[in-house]
Formats: C-alpha cells, structure tokens, sequence
C-alpha cells in the first residue's frame, strides 16, 4: 500500500501538496487532483448530494403525485355527486312544472265552464 503512495512533496519551492481524505475509499493521498488517485472518485461528495436532491425530487413528485391523484379522486367523486343531485332536482323540477301544467289545465277548464255558454258577450 505504501508503494501506491503518490510522490513526496517536491522540492522546496514547489506548492505544498494538500492532504486530502477520500470520503469513497477513506485513504489519504497528498494532492492538488479533484479526483481521489486511489479509487479514482471525486473528492467532492456531490455525487452523494445528487443522490440526496434525487430523492428530495423523487418525494416531492411521489407526494405532489398522490395529492394529485387524492385531488382527481375527491373531484371524480364530487362530479358523480353534483350529477346526481342535478339528476334529482332536474327530475323534481319536471315534475313540478307537470304538476302545475296540470293545475293550470284544470283552472283554465273550470274558468272555461263558468264563462256563459255563449262565449265572449259584449258589455
Ligand atoms: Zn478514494
């Protein structure tokens, strides 16, 4: 493992070379490079807070996704239910306006009767 070291510090004059841990592989390296020369990973943990911000993503979308399906399913049901009170009061009205065509039928057939039998007579 020793061997594997990277070069020592250059002489005197040369920048100091960093030491640097390796969050992947744990091993500490002397060097400047953005990527780890033993397992060849970044330094940086951005893939990690990818990882993180991938799943923040994915639960956001997952919840936005189930609201939305929560959403669709409260007004699918609230359209069936709106359909069938309008059914009910479309059937109640008709009824009702048959009702009072009925009615008027009948007072204008009463009215009729009552008037003299000649009809219209002039005053
Ligand atoms: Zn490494």
């Amino acid at each position: 493992m020793a061997t594997d070291l990277p070069p020592a510090p250059g002489p005197s004059g040369a920048p100091p070379q960093p030491q640097r841990l390796c969050p992947h592989c744990s091993t500490v390296s002397q060097t400047t490079a953005r990527d780890c020369p033993f397992c060849r990973r970044s330094f940086h943990r951005r893939s990690n807070t990818a990882a993180i911000v991938v799943a923040i993503a994915l639960g956001a979308v997952a919840t936005v996704g189930s609201v939305t399906a929560l959403l669709a399913a409260t007004a699918d049901e609230v359209d069936r239910e709106i359909n069938s009170e309008i059914s009910t009061i479309q059937q109640d009205i008709e009824d009702e306006v048959a009702r009072a065509q009925r009615q008027i039928e009948a007072e204008v057939r009463r009215l009729r009767e009552q008037l003299p039998a000649s009809g219209l007579s002039a005053p």
